[in-house]
């Protein structure tokens, strides 16, 4: 059990938020509704060039035996650097797209959608209005991890986006081995069965390690 709740606040639904996790602190991205998708970057907060890398975390955690694309305990930075970022201390919904990095955006909304430009908040610009106030720019945010995202992926290499079945009572809680910089986006995708069709709130609860 993580220790004493520093600070809690909710992220609306189909917004951002950035803020900052020292290390050994324990960062819990927790369900308000359920049934809700975020997608998360992390900077190092003390040299943002330092940033989460999903391919890598996924590569090694699959070769290391200690997790899958669909959950795994070990979040590492991009090479070359490759440290733990953040380590899974509790998952209760362990069914993530961690394989990927990208998130919806202008251009995909477009794609799939037929949605001009514009018309449609993303993840990326949740993602870049969280990064601002942190000096950094919306071409600064690189992969992101997307928690509660339920995606099947094929042999061919394809893949499908399916309902997350994540509760209102899931949570996954990270604790930082580093002061990490995370930006949160309560997706935003209500054309897709991402969020059920439907776009609610998350909860961001720091606890004491
Ligand atoms: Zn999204």
């Amino acid at each position: 059990m993580p220790g004493k709740l520093l600070e809690e606040f909710v992220i609306p639904a189909r917004y951002g938020r950035g803020f900052v996790v020292e290390k050994g602190q324990v960062l819990r991205i927790a369900q308000v509704e359920g049934g809700q998708v975020g997608d998360c970057a992390f900077f190092n907060a003390d040299d943002p060039k330092e940033t989460f890398h999903c391919g890598q975390s996924w590569a090694i955690n699959v070769t290391a035996g200690t997790g899958t694309s669909k959950a795994f305990k070990y979040f590492y930075s991009k090479p070359p650097r490759e440290n733990v970022m953040l380590t899974v201390l509790e998952d209760t919904y362990p069914n993530h797209w961690g394989n990927m990095g990208g998130r919806c955006s202008t251009r995909l909304y477009e794609i799939r959608d037929n949605l001009p430009p514009g018309s449609h908040r993303s993840c990326q610009e949740n993602l870049r209005e969280a990064v601002e106030p942190f000096g950094l720019t919306g071409d600064d945010v690189m992969d992101v991890f997307n928690v509660f995202m339920n995606v099947d992926l094929f042999t061919d290499g394809s893949f499908k986006i399916l309902p997350t079945e994540v509760g209102p009572d899931d949570h996954i809680d990270l604790r930082a081995e580093m002061n990490v910089l995370a930006a949160v986006s309560a997706c935003p995708a209500d054309t897709s069965p991402t969020n059920n069709f439907r776009s609610a709130p998350l909860a961001i609860r720091i606890f004491e390690g």
